[in-house]
């Protein structure tokens, strides 16, 4: 078997190997999964998945600190973000085991009294799971879970930079006692092989989480065969605050949004618009709290930012940040990479960010903050939704009128009041525009995994005239 090295984005150094899959591997990956499909797993009662759903969830719970070491190890971020993510796997295991059971079809009433016609609710069949890095084993789960309810067999795409955590989730599923062909993981140093998943005819559904630009590209390859895709993109969120707002309340938002996680999650509050009333007090406690953030070993309790991932997106981080600056934003702090280097950035925030400007429309995927500013309700609304994307979006004011108002006019898949960058198996999770199309978690994600076939029974016996439709 040919392997790769999995290199560690704090010591530079490789710490895991991952097998490195052929186009072979995903042919025998897919007749595989069709396999488990029309065998054994296809015949299993939703009562029965439940079951071996609820089981991987306790062996999830019983490894979750072991599953977070890999997590940091292979993506860099802190071991305390990453161990809340491993903790809350289990959740959304035990949410979709809970509907899996509860899969049911309607019987309709039509105009015709002499059939009875009913649907039924169907596995869409072998789904393909691509993921990116910044939170590997919570983003492939939001995928997992309900695909596994609905009785779809599942290969799972990790990102070539970190295949170790997908493997130790592999093992484990076994563990749990799925039948053969059910959960199984590719990983792979090249795009050749996510390629060819997306392209294979025998696939019926890519779930994919990453850039627009590989969205796009999927969603295309996948409808030459119309195969079906739902795309969980990237963004360029704002935070809008009125000077109402609690402003202790609003910098920790801020930070939740940018700064934790190093800005490296989709639903990045990278956007902050602030009413001209309290922009200045607001941008000078951000900057305090940002120039205060501990940056350091991601295993460290006392870190509060982590490396970035990759040397790559390190480079793309410090271009974004010129950038902006050439255009006309003002470095409130930050825009270095700190004198002990490694592949961290400092925390920046940039202030004069209008929409002309690269840094406003572009996301980074990164510790950087744009900063705007607005006179008026109207404004703020017209500012926050010119962007492409749409993923999520920040409000923070004390009058319950405006939030709700200003929730209405958002242009956004998700929009937290007061709050930023909280998520739950229950609530569906998604974009729109170019942040992409679908929901994960929440009863509608189980949507997304179903076919509805309709059932006509005649029930007369009577003959009809076959050239008439009936
Ligand atoms: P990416 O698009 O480079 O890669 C994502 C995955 O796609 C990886 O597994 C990669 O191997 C695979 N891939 C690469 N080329 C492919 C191709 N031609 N066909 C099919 N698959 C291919 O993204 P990334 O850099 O790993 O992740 C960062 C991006 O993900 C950011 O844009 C971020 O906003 C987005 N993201 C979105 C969400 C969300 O839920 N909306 C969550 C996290 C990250």
């Amino acid at each position: 078997m040919i392997t790769y090295g999995s290199i560690d984005p704090y010591t530079g150094e490789v710490w895991g190997e991952a097998p490195d899959a052929s186009l072979a591997d995903v042919d025998a990956a897919v007749a595989r999964a069709r396999a488990a499909l029309v065998g054994p797993w296809g015949a299993l009662t939703g009562t029965e998945r439940a079951r071996l759903m609820r089981r991987l969830a306790a062996v999830l719970e019983r490894d979750a600190a072991e599953l977070a070491e890999v997590e940091s190890r292979d993506n860099g971020k802190l071991l305390r973000e990453m161990a809340g993510q491993t903790a809350y796997l289990p959740e959304w295991l035990y949410y979709f085991a809970g509907l899996a059971d509860k899969i049911e079809g309607r019987v309709i009433p039509t105009d015709k009294p002499g059939y009875l016609v009913y649907t039924r609710r169907e596995p869409v069949g072998v789904v393909v799971a691509i993921v990116p890095w910044n939170s590997p084993l919570l983003l492939l789960m939001w995928k997992l879970a309900p695909a596994l309810a609905a009785g779809c067999t599942v290969i799972v795409k990790p990102s070539e930079h970190t295949p170790m955590s997908a493997l130790a989730l592999e093992e484990r599923v076994r563990e749990a006692g799925f039948p053969v062909g059910v959960v199984q993981v590719l990983t792979s140093s090249s795009a050749a092989v996510p390629e060819a998943l997306v392209a294979h005819p025998g696939v019926d559904k890519v779930a994919f989480t990453g850039s627009t630009a590989t969205g796009i590209a999927v969603a295309k390859s996948a409808a030459e065969h119309l195969g079906r895709t739902t795309l969980e993109l990237g963004g360029k969120s704002a935070q809008v605050v009125f000077p109402d707002a609690d402003l202790d309340a609003v910098v920790n938002g801020v930070l939740a949004g940018i700064f934790a996680a190093g800005g490296q999650t989709c639903m990045a509050g990278s956007r902050l618009l602030v009413h001209d009333e309290v922009h200045d007090e607001l941008v000078s406690r951000v900057v305090k709290r940002a120039q205060s953030i501990q940056l350091g070993d991601p295993r460290d309790p006392a870190t509060e930012m982590g490396p970035v991932a990759t040397r790559a997106q390190l480079e793309v981080v410090l271009r974004h940040i010129r950038d902006a600056v050439t255009e006309g934003g003002q470095l409130a702090c930050g825009g270095k990479q700190p004198e002990a280097s490694g592949l961290f950035v400092e925390p920046t925030v940039v202030t004069g960010v209008s929409p002309g400007m690269r840094l406003w429309q572009e996301e980074v995927f990164g510790p950087v903050l744009a900063v705007g500013r607005f006179a008026d309700e109207d404004e703020a609304v017209a500012l926050a939704n010119d962007s492409r994307y749409g993923l999520a979006a920040g409000i923070w004011t004390s009058d319950v009128r405006r939030a709700h108002r200003v929730a209405q006019r958002l242009r956004a898949g998700m929009v937290w009041i007061n709050a930023y960058r909280t998520v739950s198996p229950a609530a569906p999770f998604g974009g729109v525009g170019h942040s992409g199309w679908g929901r994960e978690s929440g009863i509608e994600a189980l949507d997304a995994y179903l076919e509805t076939k309709t059932v006509w029974v005649e029930l007369t016996g009577a003959t009809r005239d076959p050239f008439v439709v009936g």
